[in-house]
């Protein structure tokens, strides 16, 4: 093994069935008093409803949040924060919503609690990605990290089969990720191949029955494993990648993950096969294999064409995705990447 440094975990964790019923006591932990509540449009209802359920601790509602934190929706939400008097934030949603309530607690200093309702991974990092005019950029930074994150299962009953089969892949993506990582550790990588098994194990029944609050239990956890995971080690070629096509040519965060994970993975399975030996022993196969076997059988979309993406934006995305250089555990050149966009694109099986 290799010497490892790990930073601990900072984030404090509610996770459960009803611990929505917890906001109020958490916020109060926190020595905050107004709590403006944060979702998406189609997340309006339920925030309103939890506004509702904090009574005086509540400063009202913003639900306006939208994909990717564009500025202009995050100067309206500073605004609705100053003249509402809130002194912290509750995001209510997936990972847009609380990259909006990253976005307030990193200007201002305001406490965060973050509840999320998909399995995309935000809740636990220091990272934001920001877009002005088009343009993502992301960092990372202490401020932005949530204060506490409250998992409640049962907000998750909701999410459709589609959102629920691309989510956790894109969640997976992050275990994956975190097990080559150049400063992984050992804990990290114990939590994400208990992720892995978690998501083998529980997604098919998720899938079959939505409401299978046990399996639905089973697949949060193991989104808090992944999203824990990439809280604290350095992402490489994958997240670069899903970052560029979803950045640069407007494509869906979790369905691009969800179809980049195989090909990613197999390609960098070449130079990693003892770290990512678990991941063909849960999956099956071949590593790239068995995850597409894996993404295939759950009825995740496969090939980047089904997206809109056109073979020319490929070339660019390969030229863009090769333009800085950045860890990878095999190095690569543009036309490696770009061999492996089009085998994303045709959704071809990864040998
Ligand atoms: P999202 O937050 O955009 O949600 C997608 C849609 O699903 C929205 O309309 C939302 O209202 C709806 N939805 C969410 N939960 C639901 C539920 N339980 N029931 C019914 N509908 C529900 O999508 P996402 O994939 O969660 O997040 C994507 C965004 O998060 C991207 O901008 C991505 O860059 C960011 N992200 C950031 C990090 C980070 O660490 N900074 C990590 C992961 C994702």
């Amino acid at each position: 093994m290799q010497g490892f440094t790990f930073p601990g975990i900072r984030t404090r964790v509610v996770f459960g069935s009803g611990t929505l019923a917890r906001v109020g006591a958490e916020v109060e932990a926190l020595g905050r008093s107004r709590a403006l509540v944060l979702s998406t449009p189609p997340q309006a209802e339920s925030a309103a409803a939890l506004a509702k359920d904090l009574g005086a601790l509540s400063a009202g509602t913003f639900t306006g949040a939208a994909m990717h934190t564009p500025l202009d929706v995050t100067e309206a939400a500073m605004e609705a924060y100053r003249s509402t008097g809130a002194d912290c934030v509750v995001s209510y949603g997936g990972g847009s919503t609380i990259g909006l309530g990253k976005a307030i607690a990193t200007r201002t200093g305001a406490d965060h609690v973050a509840i999320p309702t998909t399995y995309a991974g935000s809740e636990m990092t220091d990272i934001l990605g920001e877009t002005v005019d088009g343009e993502k950029t992301t960092r990372r930074d202490a401020s932005i990290r949530p204060e506490t994150v409250i998992y409640d299962v049962d907000t998750t009953l909701t999410l459709p089969v589609e959102m629920t089969v691309t989510s956790s892949l894109n969640a997976i993506s992050h275990g994956i990720e975190a097990l080559y990582a150049e400063d992984r550790n050992p804990i990290l990588s114990q939590m994400a191949v208990e992720a892995m098994r978690v998501f083998k194990r529980s997604l098919h029944r998720v899938t079959e029955d939505p409401q299978d609050r046990a399996a639905r239990t089973d697949v949060l956890y193991g989104a808090w494993l992944c999203s824990t995971a990439l809280g604290y080690v350095s992402m490489a070629l994958h997240h670069k990648l899903a970052h560029v096509i979803g950045g640069s040519f407007g494509m869906p965060h979790a369905e691009t993950h969800a179809i980049l994970l195989p090909h990613t993975t197999g390609f960098n399975a070449a130079a990693t096969q003892d770290l990512l030996a678990p991941v063909a022993e849960i999956f099956g196969g071949s590593v790239g294999g068995g995850l597409w076997d894996f993404a295939k059988g759950a009825g995740a979309p496969l090939r980047l064409r089904d997206l809109g993406l056109s073979e020319a934006d490929m070339d660019r995305a390969a030229e863009i995705a090769t333009r800085a250089p950045y860890p990878n555990p095999r190095p690569f050149d543009r036309s490696d990447i770009r061999t492996l966009l089009q085998a994303a694109w045709e959704g071809t099986r990864p040998q």
